[in-house]
């Protein structure tokens, strides 16, 4: 128990993201394209929960946040951001870790996300080396009520928890 509370061998991380949104024609969640009538302003692909879990990731790592790892300057327009979080996870596993389970939270307005949760969670589930019912995403509206509620952004949180065996030392 004393190694374990040391965070030998479990790692929790927690991340957050925002974009904003202008009209548009459609976001990218957990590495899904979703129509909708906005769009986020990102200088990648705007994908909020992606970015979120490699902040996770990176933290239950100890290896920092996305921003040491991709500087805006390092991201092209609209790039794809499933390989940050693949990145994430090699990172991770260089230092024997790997996922057990991710939970997410999507906090959105413009677009009603439940057509499209068990893609999101198949897709985020081939990045983070899990099945699909280790990666759970929820979505939540925020009742008309300031920027989310206004579809003037897209918001995100997610937790990884990282495990490694006492064989991986
Ligand atoms: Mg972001």
């Amino acid at each position: 128990m004393t190694e374990m509370a040391a965070g030998k061998f479990i790692r929790v991380g927690f991340g957050t993201d925002l974009h904003r949104l202008v009209p548009g024609n459609g976001l990218r969640l957990g590495g899904i394209s979703i129509p909708c009538a906005f769009s986020p302003v990102a200088v990648s692909d705007g994908d909020a929960l992606i970015h979120a879990l490699v902040d996770a990731v990176l933290g239950a790592a100890g290896l920092g946040d996305i921003g040491e790892h991709f500087p805006e300057s390092a991201v092209s327009p609209g790039q794809d951001s499933r390989p940050m979080l693949a990145y994430a996870m090699r990172l991770a596993a260089e230092k024997g870790w790997s996922a057990a389970n991710a939970d997410c939270v999507v906090d959105l307005e413009a677009v009603k996300l439940g057509p499209w949760k068990t893609r999101i969670r198949e897709s985020l589930a081939g990045i983070l080396g899990l099945a699909v019912e280790q990666v759970n995403v929820k979505a939540k509206t925020a009742e008309g009520l300031g920027p989310i509620g206004e579809s003037r952004a897209v918001a995100a949180q997610a937790v990884v928890l990282l495990v490694r065996g006492r064989g991986d030392e």
